[in-house]
């Protein structure tokens, strides 16, 4: 390969964040969560404190870190970003809340897949700005509390439903992110094309924007891509013919369905008769992880009528079938 994996990761991120809106009023869509933090950041700033904890839920690409660093950027506050993957002790949360600066925004990405323990420690430090740090081990280790700054947090989680009831408490105010409609992520289509100054026309907008899966980051990488087609195979300008054929060599179709998406429907109707079928199961069946069916193929699937979560399991709509271009069977269960 001309460039490693490594250069082309940093390449995509380097363009994301290029892409990011960087003030509430640049950040398009989501008109509900976006007044309803305008509210409580002008009230913080009002009141010259740090605002109440902030949870913002929704699948993966909506636009959780870009919120995370416009509320910091509104605050004029210093960001830390981590994850909850990255923190595998308590210790290692101790360390990163006792480092942190008054006022500072805290962004934990992923959080509902912290450890139990670094968990509790980040309650007491939400409620009370406080950690106990242990010393030592066995009967006679102690518990010494320190006091850390006021501070934000800004948590995300694909599902606010993963979080234990405790930790969700304790967040002052919780956003959930939709996906997009069409009109929206076609705004962003064309912000996006003026500062990667790329050319392309109303209808090419809409194209890439309605095959976007309701996602502003799915919407940024299409472009980037569709510009590649277009700049190898025409003369760089994206017009509607063009955008169609590149995306159907991505393997995008016309709802915008990717591969994982189709595999899903295709494992359901095909192998399991339609279902109900478990969560496991149908990610055994197309080679994924449990979660990267559950957080990123499902939700899109759900919310267009594809596919339904039952008590029993998942289950294939008529949709589905049709979509498949399969015959609805008599006997299936919806
Ligand atoms: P998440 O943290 O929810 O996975 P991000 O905040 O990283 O998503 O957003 C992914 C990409 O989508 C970013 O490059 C960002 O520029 C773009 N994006 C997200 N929301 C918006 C929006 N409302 N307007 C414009 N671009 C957006």
């Amino acid at each position: 390969p001309l460039v490693s994996a490594d250069a082309a990761d940093l390449e995509e991120r380097k363009i994301e964040s290029a892409l990011r809106p960087r003030t509430l009023a640049e950040f398009g869509g989501q008109r509900r969560v976006s007044e309803q933090l305008e509210l409580v950041l002008h009230a913080a700033r009002g009141r010259n404190r740090a605002p109440d904890h902030v949870l913002l839920s929704g699948p993966p690409g909506l636009g959780k870190t870009t919120l995370a660093m416009i509320i910091a950027a509104e605050l004029s506050a210093p960001l830390r970003i981590t994850s909850g993957p990255a923190i595998q002790h308590a210790g290692d949360l101790a360390a990163i809340l006792s480092g942190l600066s008054e006022g500072e925004v805290l962004f934990l990405d992923e959080i509902h897949r912290m450890s139990r323990p670094a968990e509790e420690l980040l309650y007491m430090a939400m409620e009370d700005f406080r950690v106990d740090v242990i010393v030592g081990k066995g009967p006679g280790a102690t518990a010494i509390p320190l006091e850390i700054p006021p501070f934000t947090l800004v948590g995300a989680t694909t599902r606010a439903g993963l979080l234990p009831g405790p930790l969700r408490d304790r967040f002052g105010f919780t956003g959930h992110l939709e996906f997009y409609e069409a009109v929206e992520l076609e705004k962003i289509v064309n912000r996006s094309a003026a500062l990667l100054d790329v050319d392309i026309t109303p209808e090419a907008a809409g194209e890439i924007a309605s095959r976007s899966r309701g996602t502003p980051r799915i919407a940024n990488r299409l472009l980037r891509r569709v510009r590649d087609f277009a700049e190898v195979r025409a003369d760089g300008i994206i017009t509607i013919a063009l955008s169609r054929s590149a995306l159907d060599l991505y393997e995008v179709d016309k709802m915008g369905l990717d591969r994982l998406d189709r595999g899903v429907l295709d494992a359901l109707c095909r192998r399991f008769g339609g279902g109900p079928v478990g969560l496991s199961t149908l990610a055994v069946a197309v080679g994924e992880e449990r979660e990267t069916v559950e957080e990123v193929a499902e939700p899109f699937l759900v919310r267009s009528g594809y596919l339904a979560r039952t008590p029993r399991g998942r289950v294939a709509t008529p949709a589905a079938w049709r979509h498949l271009g399969l015959s609805v069977p008599k006997n299936a269960t919806f």
